[in-house]
Parts: C-alpha cells; structure tokens; sequence
C-alpha cells in the first residue's frame, strides 16, 4: 500500500476547506504556534516508515502522553490503578469539575484531566525520578534519547493552571491524592510538555498496534492483555466527549492532545499520528480529525 500518495492526495483536498479551528488559547505557549503546520506519519508493525509533511518537527503532545503514563503506571501496579481511576467515558470536557464532585473524587477515566492527574500521582508514589523514569519509559519503546520535556511549555501551562489545580484539590478534599499537590502537578506539566515529532509519536505507540512489544527495541512494554485494554480506553474514551463521534467517523482507537497531535492505532498493522494545530470546539484537532476519517474510508480499513 502507497501510504504517502494517500497522504498527499488527502491533504490537497483538506487545504481546500476552511480551517476555522483555533490552537489552544488556554496555553500561552500553544497559542502562539504557527496554525498551518501539519504533518503526519504512520508506522507499521513490520518497522515501515511512511510520511507527510511537517512530520519531523517537533510539536507539544499534551494529552497523548496520557496514554503513556497510564501504560507505564498499569505495567507496574496492575488492576489496583482502577480502585482509583475509572474506565467509562466522561461524556464531559478534558478539565470538567462536574462528574467529580458527584462521583466524590474518583475520575470516570485516565484520559480526562482529572484521571491523569490521579495516574502521575500514583506514578510519583511509585517511581524513584518520576521525570526521569517515565523518559526512560518512553526511550526504551523508541529505542533513542532525543524526546526531552520542554520546560517553557510546562511552566506556560502551570502560569494559569487554574481549572487543572481545581480538580487536584478537589480530588486531595476526597483523599484521591496521595502525594503533595505541587509535585504532582509539576510532574503532570513536565509530562504534558513533552515535544515529538509525528514520526517518533507513530513509533512510540506502534507497541500499541503490536500486543505491546516494541517493534523498534523488541521489548516487551505491556503483556497483550494489557494492551488490549489500553487500546479499548483509547476507544472509548481518547477524545474527551467526542470520543463517540472519532469511533463512528474513522473507526480506530486513539487519542488527542490540545498541541493538536492525535494518534490512532489499528491493532495488528500500524499506528498513525497526525499534527495540525488548530482544535475544534472539543478540544480535538480539527484537520487532524477529518485527515483520519479521510485516510481510514480511502484505504477501507479500521477495526470494525
Ligand atoms: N495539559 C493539558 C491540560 O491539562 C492537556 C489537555 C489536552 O491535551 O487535552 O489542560
């Protein structure tokens, strides 16, 4: 399969559309990238490499980390995560309060704000150097050392955190938080301000695609059965509450950031990741999502 024909053809026929999204205003630093950027990889479980576009520069990948930190976290605590985490679709916004005053601290899953904040605080209690185990994470799946945080990223976001310490607080009242609150807000910053390029983000969760072996290191990152499971959080849950509406249109797991990356993952073939950073209403990126539609209905194929 010509994946890149696919790409470029894709692409001349999305530049065409209005672009009417917005990049991340809540975030100085991701206010300020430039909106025509795009870029897009996908990486097959054989080690195949296609691309597109800006897909070697690196962009912020927010809250497709979530998906990282959880793997890591569930790798070493197992099913306990869930005595503090749900895995149920929130059907709210990425930083809603609402659910978690009536649900008494317990966030409905790892991928809304609130759930990732519970997973860094279980990854500080449970890791020696959270920030420099969880990169020794990422760089044992990838198989290279370049992926770094991005400190004015991290210290962007925390300059007007106000709703993300609103939900650390109201989850510490509920004893929900083990740890102190700014350690575990500065390790879920550092987190979220982690840069990759399209190309690395498709490597990096083409374990997700392969039972949860690296393809690239050949290790074993997660047993298939956790996979498996991740893969069906991705599903329900990856796109805040339009996670509903990415299932129907492009038919794969994934997941969204607000630096405008999204990844996807067709278990059993590859992994794609495409960057374009202007969000839509929902906080997903707007060309990112109608490029995935476009790509899984031009090749006729997704997991369902
Ligand atoms: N760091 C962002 C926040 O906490 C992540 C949100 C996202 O990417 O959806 O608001």
């Amino acid at each position: 399969m010509n994946y890149q024909e696919t790409f470029s053809s894709i692409h001349s026929v999305l530049s065409t559309l209005d672009n009417t999204g917005q990049t991340a205003q809540y975030i100085p630093e991701l206010a300020a990238v430039n909106p025509q950027k795009f870029g897009v990889s996908l990486y097959t479980i054989k080690g195949e490499l296609y691309n597109f576009g800006n897909a070697q520069e690196k962009f912020s990948i927010q809250s497709i980390v979530k998906v990282l930190s959880l793997a890591m976290a569930y790798s070493r605590q197992g099913a306990q995560i869930w005595e503090r985490v749900g895995v149920e679709p929130s059907g709210t916004p990425f930083n809603s309060l609402v659910q978690l005053e009536y649900e008494q601290g317990i966030p409905r899953n790892p991928f809304i704000n609130a759930g990732a904040i519970v997973v860094s605080d279980i990854l500080v209690s449970i890791l020696q150097n959270p920030e420099k185990d969880f990169l020794e994470f990422i760089h044992e799946i990838i198989g290279d050392k370049s992926i770094q945080y991005n400190s004015s990223i991290a210290e962007s976001e925390k300059s007007c955190a106000y709703r993300n310490l609103a939900l650390v607080h109201l989850m510490k009242s509920f004893g929900n938080i083990e740890n102190d609150i700014d350690r575990v807000m500065d390790f879920y910053f550092n987190m979220c301000s982690i840069c990759m390029t399209t190309d690395e983000v498709a490597k990096v969760f083409s374990m997700l695609a392969n039972k949860g072996i690296s393809p690239i290191t050949n290790t074993e990152i997660l047993s298939s059965s956790s996979s498996k499971r991740i893969n069906a959080i991705m599903q329900t849950c990856g796109f805040y509450d339009e996670s509903g509406e990415f299932a129907y249109r492009v038919g794969l797991p994934g997941k969204s950031g607000v630096g405008g990356g999204i990844v996807a993952v067709h278990p059993g073939q590859y992994s794609i990741a495409v960057w374009s950073p202007k969000l839509n209403a929902k906080g997903n990126s707007l060309i990112g999502s109608k490029f995935l539609e476009a790509f899984t209905t031009a090749i006729n194929a997704s997991i369902f």
